[in-house]
């Protein structure tokens, strides 16, 4: 599969006072054409930064972002433009995502006045229909406040508002986890068939490694601001090599309830492994080496000293 965007060597880090967060730290990874590649991690992993990098919500200290082949993080505001509208993004909250004061017809049709500046009126109406019809919705929504929609059909309509300039990827920043498990469930199902349908790539970020197995092709582990594990779903899964990794799945719905103590802040990360202060199987080395990102086999990649692959759980 082609490659669709490449972040290269992503850092990001944030000024707080005298003191500096380490966001995200020198991150590498594609996302390939037509698939689904899941984001998982703790809340504070980086997950969330990735996909305002990516959506150019914020600009990263160093590094490149390559899509459809083009360098767009070297492109000014107003070249970016054109790809503005390819790249969309679905955001967790959907009671803040949409503007309240307007009506869902209006919000949808003023996307396309803005990037589909030569479409007639009634071929704009025409566009906003079909994407209520293909979120589920009927044409009477177009007349309603987002006020008075439940948080399912909110996120309903934000996957229209993404969907409706046909774009090539979108980012799902924890898209499902403010809704009901059933709704939960509906949405996912409404993102694989709208990705069936339309050949759609889409970066799945979340905190619940059940939800993004269920959904993804290829998953990335992220653990303050570093994927530490990488691969196909069915041979993470099948194989889980990183600690992590393994105590993220074991985890019904808080991981902090399996491991001993929380993420660390990432204003003062710990030396060597950042995950040694937390891990089960950890050795004196992983105090001082970080471990590198190495392909284990076929496309599988983990960052830990002693990985955990082809071990019994
Ligand atoms: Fe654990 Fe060491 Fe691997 Fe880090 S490098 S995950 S501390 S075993």
């Amino acid at each position: 599969m082609d490659s669709l965007l490449r972040l290269e060597g992503i850092r990001k880090e944030y000024k707080i006072g005298a003191e500096r967060i380490k966001a995200v730290w020198k991150i590498d990874l594609d996302i390939k054409k037509g698939e689904i590649l899941g984001l998982v991690g703790e809340s504070g992993s980086g997950k969330s930064t990735i996909a305002n990098i990516i959506t150019r919500l914020i600009t990263p200290d160093e590094g490149r972002i390559v899509f459809k082949g083009v360098e767009i993080s070297a492109l000014s505001e107003r070249a970016f433009r054109e790809y503005r509208r390819d790249i969309q993004m679905v955001f967790q909250d959907p009671y803040s995502s949409i503007n309240p004061k307007k009506k869902i017809g209006y919000l949808l049709n003023e996307c396309l006045l803005i990037h589909e500046k030569g479409m007639s009126k009634a071929e704009r109406m025409r566009r906003v229909m079909e994407s209520l019809e293909e979120v589920g919705l009927d044409a009477s929504y177009a007349e309603r406040y987002p006020d008075s929609l439940s948080g399912g059909q909110r996120q309903r309509v934000a996957i229209a508002l993404a969907l409706i300039l046909h774009p090539s990827l979108i980012v799902l920043d924890e898209p499902v986890s403010a809704l009901d498990v059933s709704v939960e469930a509906q949405i996912l199902n409404l993102l694989m068939d709208l990705r069936r349908k339309y050949g759609l790539t889409y970066l799945f970020i979340s905190h619940d490694l059940n939800v993004v197995s269920y959904l993804s092709d290829r998953i990335a582990v992220m653990y303050l601001g570093s994927i530490v594990e990488l691969g196909r779903v069915e041979d993470i899964i099948g194989n889980m090599a990183h600690p992590y990794t393994r105590a993220l799945f074991s985890a019904s719905s808080d991981v902090t309830a399996t491991l001993s103590g929380e993420i660390p802040s990432p204003l003062n990360p710990p030396p060597g492994c950042p995950f040694h202060t937390r891990c089960a199987f950890i050795e004196e080395r992983c105090k001082k080496e970080k471990p590198e990102l190495v392909e284990m086999e076929g496309g599988h990649y983990v960052s830990c000293h002693y990985p955990l692959y082809n071990k019994e759980g």
